[in-house]
Order: structure tokens, then C-alpha cells, then sequence
């Protein structure tokens, strides 16, 4: 089967991979049991055929909760061997790689990354503390009031965090670039207000991760809806770290109110509300995973998302130390281990799971478009 794939592969000028996701399109398109579970195969059925463009849009809709290989006659040992989630994991795997800026660093974060998270989140930490112990700071630098500029300056930390933050924008608008001039175009107009509102509602409820209704299969045919809980405490606990500190930019520069923060301010309750999501969510993402079905894994995805779910728990752990243990001489090693974990993440942002995050919103934007257009098969249509 295998060479055969390779054969097909060479000859329509995908991967292997690619040709694996086209070949088990077919099977599906003319079975089409699957169609209420997810986006994926309704945007399967308004194709024939499948290019690049076509597998590439596909496997960055697909959400992964493993509910139509467990529904699946023809998954193996049936001879068709189908199973979808393994082959468009795959693919979306080397999406990122394909379309990551730089791209010696999205293939080095494909093969190792919990390695490299590790490596540079470790390196950096190092580095930070060595430089604190050099100037004498380490043990002696805090105030007692918890303020972390007394340990590295503000415009120290602006500098390095705002251009990490530009390394981060400037990754992901190439990378979703490269990405949607890939994908099928189609030119009727469509209302671009509608299917943004509809995007943005798929992607904001993670819509489709519920396998139709009855929740992801992990570990065998019973379906759970764990997963699409630790998937919302991730994302929102994300996301409201990130209020955190857009509030607490705002109070400096706007309102001329320097950090610390009293526990009970916006900034500090944003913060704290979201760090706990952000532990429990990855923690119970990683729990998961380790008990998947062995069929469901690709071990690409698996290393990419190790890498990323260590770093964002490892994030949230040592900020909330950090909260907690802010006015003790803990502080300042502390705050240097946590600035080495951030920075590490931020860095490694564009090329792990956080990705399939981008590329997946583009797609349910390429997704909601497309249903809004008329079909083409162009059946018997001359060339
Ligand atoms: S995954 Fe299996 S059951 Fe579902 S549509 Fe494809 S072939 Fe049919
Ligand atoms: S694994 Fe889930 S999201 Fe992916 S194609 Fe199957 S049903 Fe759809």
C-alpha cells in the first residue's frame, strides 16, 4: 500500500502524506457517514479531486477529536485503512514546517520539539540568572514591595518583549500568507461581514471539537467532552493573560500607574484567573494525549505539542510563584527563570501547536467563505 502511495504521490507532485489524505478523501467522499462530525466533510464533499491546496485546507480544519476513525468500517485492519485524523495530523504537521519563517527553525521544531522548548527555555533562564548573579542582583536587588523593575529595568524588558513580539507577528502574517495563496481559489462574492461572524464563532467556541455533538474520542469509542474543556482553559486562559498585560501596559503608559499591582486589581485578577487555566489546561491536554489511542497519534504533532503544552504550563507555574512569592529574596531568581520560560515560548510560538491556532482560523475563514459560494464540479466541462 505504502508504495503505492509513493508511486501516486510522485506522479500528482504531492507528498506522500499529501497523497494519503487525497486517496482517503475518495473513500470518504463516496461513503460521506462521516458528514455532521466536523467542517471537514462538507468541505470534502463540494470537491472531486483533491490538490495540495485542497489536503492543505482540509487538515488544518480538522480539530483532531478522533471521532471518525472510531465511527470508521473501513478503518484498518480493513484493507482501505482508513483513518483520517492520523493522515491529516500528518499533513498539518508539515504545514507549519512548509509554511514556517525561518524555515530551518519550523523543521527543527517539527522533529524536536519538547527538546528545543526545552533547551531554549533552559538556556535562556540560565542566561538571565548568570547575569543577575554577575551585577550582584540574584539575592539582593528586591525591594520587599515586589517590584519586578527592580530587578530588570522596564525599558529592558520592553525591548526584549517587544521584539519577540514583533518576531512572533512577523512569523505568523508570512507563515498564514504563504498559506492561504496555496489554497483553491474560487471568485463569486460572498458577504464578507457573514462569513467573518461565522469564522470567528467557530473558531472563539472551537466549534466541531465535539465530534458532532458527543464530544473527542481519546482512548477508545466512548466519546468525552475533556477535551474540548482543557482546549477552552488553554485558550482562554491564554487569552486573558494576554488581557493581563495589554491592562497593565495601558495603566503604565496611559494612566501613569507603575507595577506592582495590589492582588485584587484588574491586571493582577486577569493574570491570576488566567494562569490557573493555563495550568490545568495543559496539564489535562498532556494527560490526554498520553492516553490517546495509538492509531489517533502522528508523532510529528505529538512532538510539536509536547513542546508547546510544557512551556505554556511551565509559564503559568512559575508566574504564579512569582505572584505569590513576589515580596520575598525568592524574587529575583524566580522572575529570571520566568522571563527565560516566556521568552522561550514566545520564540518558539510560530512553529509548534500554537500554529495549528493561526492556520486553523484561516481555514475556518477559507471554510465559511467557500460554503457561501455556488458549487463547481465542473463535471464534463471541457478543459
Ligand atoms: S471516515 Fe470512514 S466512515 Fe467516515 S466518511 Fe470516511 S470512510 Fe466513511
Ligand atoms: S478527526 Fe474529528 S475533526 Fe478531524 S476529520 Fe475526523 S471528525 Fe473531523
Amino acid at each position: 500500500m505504502q508504495s503505492l502511495i509513493d508511486q501516486v504521490a510522485a506522479e500528482s507532485g504531492l507528498t506522500p502524506g499529501e497523497s494519503e489524505v487525497a486517496r482517503q478523501m475518495v473513500i470518504c467522499n463516496a461513503c460521506r457517514y462521516c458528514e455532521g462530525y466536523c467542517a471537514v466533510f462538507p468541505a470534502m464533499e463540494r470537491r472531486l479531486e483533491f490538490g495540495r491546496g485542497d489536503v492543505q485546507f482540509l487538515a488544518n480544519l480538522c480539530h483532531d477529536c478522533g471521532a471518525c476513525l472510531h465511527a470508521c468500517q473501513y478503518a484498518p485492519p480493513h484493507e482501505f485503512a482508513v483513518n483520517v485524523p492520523a493522515a491529516m495530523a500528518a499533513v498539518r504537521s508539515t504545514t507549519y514546517e512548509a509554511h514556517a519563517w525561518p524555515a530551518a527553525f519550523g523543521a527543527l521544531y517539527r522533529r524536536q520539539g519538547a527538546w528545543v522548548a526545552a533547551a531554549l527555555a533552559g538556556g535562556l533562564a540560565l542566561f538571565f540568572l548568570l547575569g543577575l548573579a554577575r551585577n550582584g542582583t540574584l539575592a539582593g536587588a528586591a525591594d520587599g514591595r515586589g517590584n519586578f523593575y527592580s530587578v530588570f529595568p522596564h525599558g529592558l524588558m520592553v525591548t526584549i518583549f517587544g521584539l519577540a513580539s514583533l518576531w512572533i507577528v512577523l512569523a505568523f502574517a508570512i507563515g498564514v500568507v504563504r498559506f492561504w495563496r496555496g489554497l483553491p481559489v474560487r471568485n463569486d462574492p460572498v458577504s464578507m461581514t457573514a462569513a467573518t461572524v461565522d469564522a470567528a464563532g467557530a473558531a472563539l467556541t472551537l466549534r466541531y471539537l465535539d465530534g458532532g455533538g458527543d464530544g473527542c474520542n481519546v482512548e477508545d469509542d466512548r466519546p468525552t467532552h475533556w477535551r474540548r474543556r482543557f482546549h477552552h482553559l488553554t485558550f482562554y486562559g491564554f487569552a486573558l493573560c494576554f488581557a493581563s498585560t495589554s491592562v497593565a501596559t495601558l495603566y503604565h503608559y496611559a494612566l501613569g500607574w507603575p507595577a506592582p499591582y495590589p492582588y485584587l486589581s484588574l491586571p493582577v485578577v486577569l493574570g491570576t484567573v488566567g494562569g490557573v487555566g493555563l495550568l490545568i489546561g495543559p496539564l489535562g491536554l498532556m494527560v490526554l494525549g498520553g492516553r490517546r489511542h495509538p492509531m489517533q497519534s502522528h508523532r510529528a504533532q505529538k512532538a510539536m505539542d509536547h513542546g508547546f503544552l510544557v512551556l505554556l504550563f511551565a509559564t503559568s507555574l512559575t508566574g504564579l510563584l512569582l505572584l505569590f512569592l513576589r515580596e520575598t529574596a525568592a524574587m529575583p531568581a524566580l522572575l529570571a527563570v520566568h522571563l527565560g520560560i516566556v521568552l522561550a515560548l514566545f520564540a518558539t510560538l510560530p512553529y509548534g501547536k500554537f500554529a495549528h491556532a493561526v492556520y486553523r482560523v484561516a481555514a475556518l475563514a477559507k471554510d465559511a467563505i467557500e460554503k457561501r459560494q455556488p458549487r463547481h464540479f465542473d463535471v464534463g466541462s471541457e478543459p
